[in-house]
């Protein structure tokens, strides 16, 4: 097994380190206290071939692997989660879907606008009664000439505000079974969808919507793959997706970690820098040890997905660690940074607010155990 990245990543990383520090890093406080997302942003990714940076080349995408995106996804996180989470919405839950079911149609109709950053999307599972138990899903789609009436409420939609569109999750049977569970392709604006922007306490630079569905008609043609069925493709796409996440939450404990280390330095508590004090040097040592074995674990799963070998206990244990690092680490930088960290002035507040979203989104950390548990066959 090689333990480096090759000189492509490397490069890869460098160019995302660039980005990150001209065109995120100066936007990343204001838009948090704004809870606004720069829209023009999913452009700019576009340009670079950001958004499609996991996808093959004969897909319109850049041709790189799942090491490559999370490396994006590190990088991207460690100066701003929420831009991070609106980028992970839109160009994996959101299109991963259409990349990997689609028909011809749809890849062109969504996925290549998508890619481009021409279009935003979302992706719409969760419901105010149907969160952890996705299978128990209720909107619900009937079959209509020419298409389906589609009616429900999807709750916690990333995107949602400023979406172009929707891929949408819905009962095509009133059976309980999963089979009964497909996937369409929702145009926004449409009179029928009513989104609403929540206030939140984490990721506040991602806008985060409540829907209602009310008969909305939606044609054949955006059926995903033109059969219904697809929650298979759901459950991959969650899967690989914790991968990702977990990508997400290492680049959070690493933004955290990198701020408490300079301040550890530069802080000054009596005849020493606090970093001298043997508490303080064993919380960054704790931090240090923490980010080191979710790093390696992060890319071992992202590693497994490149050999398309990823199971979903396998991708629990990833996200389980990497998400539970980030919300440790950035404690820990704020109890070092002292008042200073309850302060805005420094990010590590921030993070750790944003940290708290990921033992709760693409499934909780007590999801995450029970799928770890199921396969120890207890
Ligand atoms: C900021 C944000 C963005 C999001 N973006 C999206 C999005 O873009 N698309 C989307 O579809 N969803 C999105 N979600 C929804 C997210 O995936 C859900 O919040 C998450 O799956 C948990 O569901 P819930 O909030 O309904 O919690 P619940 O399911 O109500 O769970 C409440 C508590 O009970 C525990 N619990 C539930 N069931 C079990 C069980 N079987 N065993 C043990 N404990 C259990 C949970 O772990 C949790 O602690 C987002 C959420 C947030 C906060």
């Amino acid at each position: 097994m090689d333990f480096t990245f090759s000189a492509e990543q490397n490069a890869l990383r460098d160019t995302v380190r660039k980005f990150c520090a001209a065109e995120i890093a100066p936007r990343a406080r204001a838009a948090d206290d704004s809870e606004t997302f720069p829209r023009e942003l999913f452009r700019h990714w576009g340009e670079l071939g950001l958004i499609g940076v996991r996808y093959p080349e004969v897909d319109g995408g850049s041709g790189f692997d799942k090491v490559s995106d999370c490396i994006v996804r590190e990088e991207m996180s460690r100066v701003s989660q929420a831009f991070a989470s609106a980028w992970s919405a839109h160009s994996h839950l959101a299109i991963w879907p259409i990349w990997r079911a689609g028909t011809a149609e749809q890849k062109q109709r969504f996925f290549a606008p998508a890619l481009a950053g021409e279009r935003i999307a979302a992706f719409g599972l969760s419901e105010p009664d149907v969160g952890s138990n996705i299978r128990a899903l209720k909107t619900r789609a009937t079959k209509v000439a020419g298409g389906y009436r589609i009616q429900g409420s999807k709750l916690y939609i990333t995107n949602a505000p400023i979406a172009d569109f929707i891929t949408l999750a819905a009962r095509t049977r009133p059976e309980t079974t999963p089979d009964a569970i497909s996937l369409f392709l929702v145009e926004l604006p449409d009179p029928a969808v009513r989104i609403s922007r929540l206030d939140k306490e984490g990721i506040r630079a991602s806008e985060t919507g409540l829907i209602h569905i009310e008969d909305l008609f939606v044609p054949d043609a955006c059926l995903l793959g033109g059969r219904e069925g697809t929650y298979p493709i759901i459950l991959e796409c969650l899967s690989e997706n914790r991968v990702g996440v977990a990508a997400n939450c290492l680049g959070m404990a690493r933004g955290a970690m990198e701020v408490a280390l300079t301040y550890a330095r530069e802080r000054v508590v009596g005849d020493r820098t606090i970093g001298k004090y043997q508490a303080i040097a064993h919380k960054l040592a704790d931090m240090a040890a923490d980010i080191e074995a979710a790093h390696w674990l992060v890319y071992y799963g992202a590693w497994r997905v490149d050999q398309g070998t990823l199971d979903a206990a396998t991708a629990a244990k990833v996200k389980l660690v990497a998400s539970e690092t980030a919300l440790r680490v950035s404690e820990q930088a704020i109890r070092i940074l002292g008042g200073a960290g309850i302060m805005r002035e420094y990010p590590v507040g921030r993070f750790h607010r944003d940290a708290l979203v990921y033992v709760i989104g693409e499934g909780t950390s007590e999801i995450q155990r029970n799928i770890i548990a199921r396969d120890l066959k207890l």
